[in-house]
């Protein structure tokens, strides 16, 4: 008895500690300079509540626990090592994981139970496993979409919306039923099956732009539900995580709507993204002027301020080295140069800091766009490596444009504006760039890296 009481304490120390360092950890990474701590005591933490778990004093066999935790490694390791532009993706699969394992415990949980499960505990279990399994097949339907394995493309009908929510309605009425008839076990995959449906629906309508956002948003319904099943089996660590993940990937979302001008209602029933192709193929005619890397070197040497503008395609072509090296080489020259950091340019948020951080680009060059915007007019070069949704002008001017309203790096505002990307093609919106029509812009058109690394070479040349 005082032995269990004993190991009983110990866990419940082991868990307090734990919940400690989730906390900390989400603090810690909200700036670059104490990220890293930040992930380390994330996974301290994510480490001590899985030694807490197994000296539970109910376990009586480690077998299958430990045949779990193998198969578990199997799966996470290889997902650990994935690109950074999959991260969104890999994300989301995780989510499906999480999610999935919490409708199998809240639905194991019930048919222990059932018939005596007192309404509270009814109550959160059936909402565990309905924001438990929308989430799972959500998350796989996201992950889907973004890795295209299924269409980016919105897919709509008239009535979507009245389907999908009645669905959920629908689950949610089985969920009533069975808090005052928990007796009532034939419903219960009813209850399941509903929003596992709606999961799917759910997602077929929204565009591959809005995933990111989306996948936020079933990162917070993951948190909620596992908070739920902390209500069921009285477990603080699981309320305390659950909750901490719930209100993080909620903020998120709402600071990625943000910085896409969108409402949340409509990432969710907008079908953003739907007339992709059409406007990018009518605008190849117009001419545009482009320079070759030589052209860029002089113009950079002889500018005094210079804001780089980083995107996916700087990702793309992992050229965050060059780009330092292309930092060093123009300041040693005396140019001043700061980087303008969209808070949605690549594909998740903190994906530009990422990189740069990386690439050991000091903290204080990278410049936040609100804070940046009001020096274009006063910069000499703007140089766009890989992004363009980000500078589209059509966000201010043109009402039609399905990113009207975005808050956007006003780079057109500079003096001489450059552009490395490959070839005319549009960014992850699929729409035409005004920037690029410009008398002031000069097209470099290549891969990001071999660019950067050409307009380097022709400084360092043109140096000695
Ligand atoms: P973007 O609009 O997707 O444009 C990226 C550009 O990079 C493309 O036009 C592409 O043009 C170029 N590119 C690709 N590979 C390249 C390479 N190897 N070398 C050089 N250029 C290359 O990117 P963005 O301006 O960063 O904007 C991000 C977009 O993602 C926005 O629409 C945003 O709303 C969306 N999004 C982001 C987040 C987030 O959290 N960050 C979340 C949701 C949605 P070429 O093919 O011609 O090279």
């Amino acid at each position: 008895m005082t032995d269990f009481a004993g190991n009983q304490a110990i866990i419940e120390i082991v868990y307090l500690v734990a919940s400690a360092l989730f906390i900390l950890s989400l603090k810690w990474m909200s700036t670059p300079a104490t990220a890293q701590r930040g992930v380390r005591s994330g996974e301290i933490g994510m480490g001590l509540a899985i030694a807490g778990t197994l000296l539970h004093h109910g376990i009586i066999d480690y077998t299958s626990i430990a045949i779990a935790l193998v198969i578990g490694s199997i799966i996470g390791v290889p997902l650990g090592l994935v690109k950074m532009t999959a991260v969104p993706q890999r994300t989301a699969l995780s989510h499906a994981f999480g999610a999935f394992c919490v409708t199998l415990v809240g639905t194991a949980e019930f048919y222990l139970r059932s018939p005596n499960v007192p309404r509270f505990t009814m109550s959160v279990l059936s909402m565990e496993v309905i924001l438990g399994s929308l989430t799972f097949t959500g998350s796989l339907m996201a992950a889907g979409k973004l890795q295209e394995f299924l269409p980016q493309r919105p897919l709509t009908y008239k009535g979507q919306n009245l389907v999908n929510l009645s669905l959920l309605a629908g689950s949610i009425a089985v969920a009533v039923y069975l808090v005052l008839h928990p007796g009532a076990r034939q419903l219960f995959p009813v209850m399941v099956g509903m929003p596992l449906l709606f999961g799917v629906l759910m997602i077929v309508p929204i565009g591959g732009a809005d995933m990111p956002t989306v996948i936020s948003l079933l990162n917070s319904y993951a948190g909620l539900s596992a908070a739920a099943m902390g209500f069921v089996l009285d477990s603080k660590l699981l309320i305390v995580a659950g909750a901490l993940d719930g209100s993080s990937g909620l903020i998120l979302s709402v600071i990625m709507s943000k910085a896409m001008n969108r409402s949340f209602s409509n990432v969710l029933f907008g079908a953003f993204g739907q007339e992709q192709t059409s406007a990018a193929i009518g605008q190849e005619a117009k001419p545009v002027r482009s320079a070759t890397a030589e052209e860029a070197a002089g113009i950079l040497a002889a500018a005094n301020k210079v804001v780089i503008v980083p995107g996916y395609g700087m990702a793309v072509a992992q050229a965050q080295h060059k780009v330092r090296e292309l930092y060093d080489a123009l300041s040693k020259r005396g140019v001043e140069v700061r980087f303008a950091i969209h808070p949605v340019a690549g594909r998740m948020p903190g994906h530009m800091n990422v990189l740069l951080a990386e690439a050991d680009i000091p903290y204080d060059r990278l410049i936040e766009m609100d804070e940046i915007n009001g020096d274009f007019p006063q910069t000499d070069v703007a140089l766009i490596i890989g992004a363009n949704d980000v500078t589209n002008p059509a966000a201010r001017t043109d009402a039609g444009s399905p990113i009207y309203g975005m808050p956007i790096l006003d780079v057109d505002k500079a003096h001489t504006v450059m552009v490395i990307k490959r070839s005319m093609s549009p960014g992850f919106a699929g729409i035409d760039n005004p920037l690029y029509y410009l008398d002031k812009t000069l097209m470099l058109f290549g891969d990001a890296k071999s660019f950067v690394n050409d307009i380097v070479r022709e400084l360092s040349g043109g140096h000695h």
